[in-house]
């Protein structure tokens, strides 16, 4: 399991979905005074070097964050993403790029309380030196060296009753998407009103698919949004796209998701397999929700026509840099 450094990915396609998600949320929670916490089962190294030896080495933020640098008229979801983004550049290139700890972090109010759990050693050393860097405070922010999974029982329900909680594995274990599914099912038993984020890979895994539906299982009010940004490999290997399920969301997420996924998908694209999805599910009884008979909403459609790829890109230039001042 030590394989895995999230340094490698970051900035990519998945992570702008995976982010973009969480920060609406956050946003979405401070609209209230009312303190939350924000648990992060699965934390990373929590700000990561784009001009660093492992993001350079894959390049994959070129194919993610870097596209949207520049292009024109990000809609609100993605706009909020970029600002927080920028906020970590402050010289105006994008140099650093923030994991969701650090999303969190910047997010949160002095009341509020982050989570953290993290279990590669290195990446351990590097959170707790970014979040030495960042000023933060042990009252509101801890990182504990063990198994998100095993330590988000013992967190919920929150004291504050508040509390958004992002299950985001590497999945290189393929019992990922059982402690997953196990961790959401356990969690909303200790904390039905809490916010649960998963993230999960469209790889060519049937554990993938099975994970998928049987959250769309669940008995409660959900969000399922998905992108893929280009055909699956033929050996199976890579990442076309990425799925997030978020139960109890915002209720302005789904709007906003309605808005930014055809103009993420138009500036992701890899090629003309790329396509998104965006259901909703109300809880029975529950007033709330797209789908007003309680059922999934089917599937948005792709949107209409394709960006070449071309056009979709920074020009050299604008590379790296928010340009969002
Ligand atoms: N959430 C981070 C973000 O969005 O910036 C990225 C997290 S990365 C996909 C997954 C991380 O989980 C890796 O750093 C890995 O070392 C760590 N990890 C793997 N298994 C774990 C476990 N059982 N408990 C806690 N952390 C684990």
């Amino acid at each position: 399991m030590f394989s895995y450094r999230h340094a490698f990915h970051a900035g990519n396609h998945a992570d702008v979905l995976k982010h973009a998600i969480l920060v609406q949320i956050l946003d979405y929670f401070n609209r209230k005074d009312a303190p939350y916490w924000v648990i992060d089962t699965h934390a990373g190294a929590g700000l990561y070097a784009l001009d660093g030896e492992w993001a350079g080495q894959s390049g994959e933020v070129v194919d993610g964050l870097d596209r949207l640098l520049g292009a024109p008229r990000p809609p609100e979801l993605v706009a909020r993403y970029l600002r927080a983004v920028q906020d970590f550049n402050p010289d105006g290139v994008a140099s650093r790029y923030p994991g969701s700890p650090a999303l969190a972090l910047h997010a949160l109010r002095p009341h509020d309380k982050l989570r953290l759990f993290e279990l590669h050693p290195t990446e351990i050393e590097v959170l707790e030196s970014t979040l030495r860097q960042l000023g933060t405070s042990r009252r509101q922010v801890s990182i504990a060296r063990e198994d998100g999974f095993g330590g988000l029982k013992r967190l919920l329900p929150p004291p504050t009753r508040r509390g958004i909680v992002l299950i985001d594995p590497s999945y290189e274990d393929k019992q990922d998407y059982r402690h997953t599914l196990q961790a959401v099912r356990d969690g909303l038993e200790r904390f039905a009103s809490g916010c649960f984020a998963v993230w999960y890979p469209l790889v060519q895994r049937v554990q993938a698919h099975e994970m998928a539906r049987a959250l769309e299982r669940l008995p409660v009010e959900w969000l399922h949004a998905t992108l893929t940004v280009r055909k699956p490999s033929a050996d199976g290997l890579g990442l076309h796209g990425s799925g997030m399920f978020v139960i109890n969301p915002p209720w302005t997420l789904h709007e906003e998701l309605r808005a930014a996924l055809p103009w993420l998908e138009k500036t992701l694209a890899q090629d003309e397999h790329a396509r998104h999805t965006l259901q909703t599910h109300a809880a029975a009884g529950s007033p709330a929700g797209a789908s007003p008979a309680g059922k999934p909403a089917r599937p948005s459609r792709p949107a209409e026509g394709r960006a070449p790829r071309a056009a979709t890109r920074p020009a050299p230039a604008q590379k790296r840099s928010p340009g969002r001042k």
